[in-house]
């Protein structure tokens, strides 16, 4: 150890990752129960998620399904046969007495995920993917004070996986930089929603220091329940430098758990670290083997999407939407596929992006539903994109009649022209109202023939207003430059 002891560039540092990550289900993984975040406490709750004696488990298909999915994505090999286990511990959150989880073999191990661009100093570095694991979470405990607590069960049986980093990520910005870009891969392919407010992502991180060039793992500390992005890089910042202090004075790290407290960004100990055979792991004799069928394996593997940022390329590239347009489209496979099955239907990538972006999401958000649920089909978008295409509404009729064309179920053209707002581009028509307003405004037109070419705009507005905005501003420009002289 003597050549280690020369300076603060001597250490590096070595993070493994655990990141907890919640389904997005309808139900919990082993109960009918809704598988909701809030909700007043213990409504949401059955004998078997509320650890009833004899109460028996059933398993959640989708839940596996998902956990699946993000195996594939995450290109691991998926086990055609694992097995859930207890894994004992009490906590007065966790009425079985036991967490229901995977130990060997786990649903999916083996995997790779590539860091897009890392944060830290490396250039894209690959961290592997030790394995992924399904389990259930524990309830929550309220603590009112000092001497009460209260127990809320509506979050016990909430599906997660466990994805689990080999150590090979080298700093905090790593580390953050790793989960912001795996939950949002798994929020593009809708396993999760992402909420770290509410802890559908958070992450344990395990840290050792070791002289550079070092085979040997240092002793790690495991730093617990990271829930935001700016605690895990802080977390790691601290532990390396408290750790570094440590090694520097001939000390000896412990292999504990610590809690990060965000308010001082500082770690303290918690427990010393638990191995799996303080756990007393053991198959859970309630629950049959998962046993999965390649051919199941296979069709999860057919229809993954494209990945978000091959997508988002293609759409600046090809389709020539702005980054800013493409990255939104592309941040949920859901709301891309929309985008292109609209596509598919009409000619405009900007106007069906515009219409998303403009109006359909922000309506979504408006009446806190998710997009899909606004029961607007890609075809009905299509055709609305067609309809400006062609001239028969103007954007802003459509703009105006957004929210109306969403509850009529009527089509834009049958809406406008039911309130008189459909655009007139027939140019027999407008000419009628091209010449009353050149006579209505003599001294204007002389003005204009004089020179002053600005009052086009004064004889376009005229018109649109004569038509109640339903004029085609392009068809009306012609004309009035027809009739007074370009
Ligand atoms: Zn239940």
């Amino acid at each position: 150890m003597s050549d280690v002891r020369s300076g603060p560039c001597q250490w590096e540092t070595v993070i493994g990752l655990e990141a907890h990550v919640h389904l997005r289900t309808a139900s919990k993984l082993f109960c009918a129960c809704p598988n909701k975040f809030g909700g007043e406490p213990n409504t949401r709750i059955c004998p078997v998620c509320s650890g009833m004696p004899g109460a028996l488990p059933v398993i959640n298909g989708r839940a596996v399904a998902l956990a699946v999915q993000a195996g594939l994505a995450l290109g691991c090999a998926v086990n055609l046969h694992s097995l859930f286990s207890r894994k004992s511990y009490f906590y007065p959150d966790l009425p079985n007495g036991f967490q229901t989880s995977q130990l060997e073999p786990p649903v999916c191990s083996s995997g790779l995920f590539r860091l897009e661009a890392s944060g830290g100093t490396r250039v894209n570095p690959e961290i592997r993917i030790n394995r992924i694991h399904l389990e259930d979470d524990a309830g929550k405990c309220i603590h009112m004070g000092s001497s009460c607590s209260m127990v809320d069960l509506n979050r016990a049986g909430t599906p997660m996986i466990e994805i689990v980093t080999e150590p090979d990520l080298r700093s905090g910005a790593e580390a953050a930089e790793f989960m912001r870009q795996l939950r949002k891969l798994l929020m593009y392919l809708d396993i999760t929603d992402g909420n770290m407010e509410e802890g559908s992502m958070r992450c344990d991180v395990n840290v050792s220091l070791r002289p550079f060039g070092a085979k040997e793992y240092g002793t790690r500390a495991e730093l617990k329940n990271l829930n935001s992005f700016i605690s895990v890089r802080a977390a790691v910042e601290f532990e390396e430098e408290r750790q570094k202090e440590i090694l520097e004075a001939q000390g000896a790290v412990e292999q504990e758990t610590r809690l990060f407290d965000p308010e001082s960004c500082t770690t303290r100990a918690m427990r010393s670290k638990e191995d799996a055979p303080d756990y007393r792991y053991f198959p859970n004799p309630d629950l049959p083997p998962i046993i999965l069928t390649q051919a199941f394996v296979d069709k999860i593997h057919g229809s993954l999407p494209e990945r978000p940022e091959k997508r988002r390329e293609r759409y600046v590239e090809t389709l020539g939407l702005h980054d800013e347009e493409a990255s939104l489209l592309a941040a949920s496979a859901a709301l891309a596929d929309y985008f292109e099955a609209a596509l598919a239907l009409c000619s405009s990538p900007k106007r069906v992006a515009g219409l998303i972006l403009g109006e359909l999401l922000p309506e979504a958000s408006r009446r806190s539903v998710a997009f899909a649920d606004l029961g607007f089909s890609p075809a009905r978008l299509a055709h609305t994109v067609t309809m400006l295409e062609q001239g028969k509404v103007s954007l802003k009729v459509v703009q105006d009649l957004f929210s109306e064309l969403l509850d009529s179920g009527e089509s834009v053209e049958k809406l406008a022209e039911k309130k008189g707002l459909l655009q007139v581009s027939d140019a027999g028509a407008l000419e009628q109202a091209v010449l009353a307003a050149i006579e209505a405004n003599p001294a204007e037109a002389a003005d204009y023939r004089a020179g002053k070419k600005k009052l086009l705009a004064f004889f376009v507005g005229r018109v649109m207003r004569e038509t109640k905005g339903a004029g085609n501003p392009a068809v009306i420009n012609e004309l009035v430059k027809k009739h007074l002289g370009a």
